[in-house]
């Protein structure tokens, strides 16, 4: 796949970060295909099911411009939210399709890996039903997405996955990405997808949501780092997006957006170009919460 480093993450869609018009999601997938962007990633888990619905929706007579993909194996919240299993992952595929509103996916991945009661059972039954739906041609290839790091390499040496999603672990907050999964991606020439390049929604002046599960000190020091962007007059998601984008080796980033304004302006970001006095200035801010992770949510 020759994926857009701007990738369109359609989690918002499903009402993640608080709700949009459904026209004005339609109009910010519209404006994305025809600006460029060919990647879009989405899950049952977004808005439980309403994200695909309405990507689905959004995509009528665009399917064929896009690699699409999206998830399985996560439904609803820690800990009763997961079902790994065989019987599970295949009936999910076909539900996901018909929400979809297509007959095939370009990836099909494990949703947040870590939270696997038993990594045995992933290895051994959850990617082979998934290969079993790549050979019947409803998914083109298979990866794992997940928060720790850690799991996420271990998978990645015990098993064949194609493609590893990790979000909240390579942004101007955090760096720890390249310390632990990229050298395995790179040996092992797995696709890396890097997501939430705002800190899921900290470095945005409308903040985060309620259910962010970052510690309260990596909240306040995001809200520094808005205010600093603010009263300087810098785009904030422009320069936190291009860092993210700059990644040597990541083959996308994905980014959340439902709003159209949104959409414009990260494309923007393909022109933008980081000044480093400002960068500097910023990165003295978060230092002191630099690379503190959470459990996953
Ligand atoms: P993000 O860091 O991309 O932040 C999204 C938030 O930023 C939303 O509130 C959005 O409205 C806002 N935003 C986007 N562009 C903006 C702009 N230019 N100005 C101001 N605000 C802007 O976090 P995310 O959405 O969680 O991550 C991106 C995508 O990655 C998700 O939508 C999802 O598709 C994927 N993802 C997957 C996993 C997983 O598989 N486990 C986890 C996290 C994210």
């Amino acid at each position: 796949m020759n994926v857009s480093v701007i990738g369109y993450g359609a989690s918002p869609l499903g009402g993640v970060f608080g709700e949009t018009p459904v026209a004005e999601g339609i109009r910010a997938v519209h404006c994305a295909i025809d600006n460029g962007i060919n990647y879009f990633d989405v899950s049952p888990y977004y808005g439980l099911t309403v994200a695909e619905e309405r990507l689905g929706q959004a995509l009528e007579g665009k399917r064929d411009k896009i690699f699409l993909t999206t998830k399985c194996g996560r439904y609803g919240k820690v800990p009763e939210g997961f079902d790994f299993s065989a019987e599970r992952i295949t009936a999910s595929i076909d539900e996901s399709l018909k929400r979809l509103r297509t007959d095939h996916v370009d990836l099909l991945q494990a949703h947040d890996v870590e939270f696997c009661q038993d990594p045995d059972q992933l290895v051994n039954e959850t990617l082979p039903a998934m290969r079993k739906i790549q050979e019947s041609g409803k998914a083109r290839h298979i990866g794992i997405t997940g928060l720790t790091l850690k799991a996420l390499r271990d998978i990645a040496t015990r098993a064949e996955i194609d493609t590893i999603l990790t979000y909240c672990h390579y942004n101007l907050m955090i760096d720890d990405l390249d310390d632990v999964l990229t050298p395995v991606c790179r040996d092992k020439g797995i696709g890396l997808i890097n997501a939430s390049p705002l800190h899921m929604a900290i470095l945005t002046a409308k903040g985060p949501p309620d259910w962010h599960p970052a510690p309260q000190e990596i909240k306040d020091t995001g809200a520094a780092v808005v205010k600093l962007c603010a009263e300087s007059g810098v785009d904030l998601a422009g320069i936190a997006l291009r860092y993210c984008i700059d990644h040597p080796y990541v083959s996308t980033t994905l980014v959340g957006m439902s709003k159209l304004r949104h959409v414009e302006a990260n494309l923007r970001v393909v022109d933008y170009q980081i000044d480093p006095e400002v960068l500097g200035r910023i990165q003295k801010l978060i230092a002191p919460v630099k690379n503190i992770t959470w459990i996953g949510n």
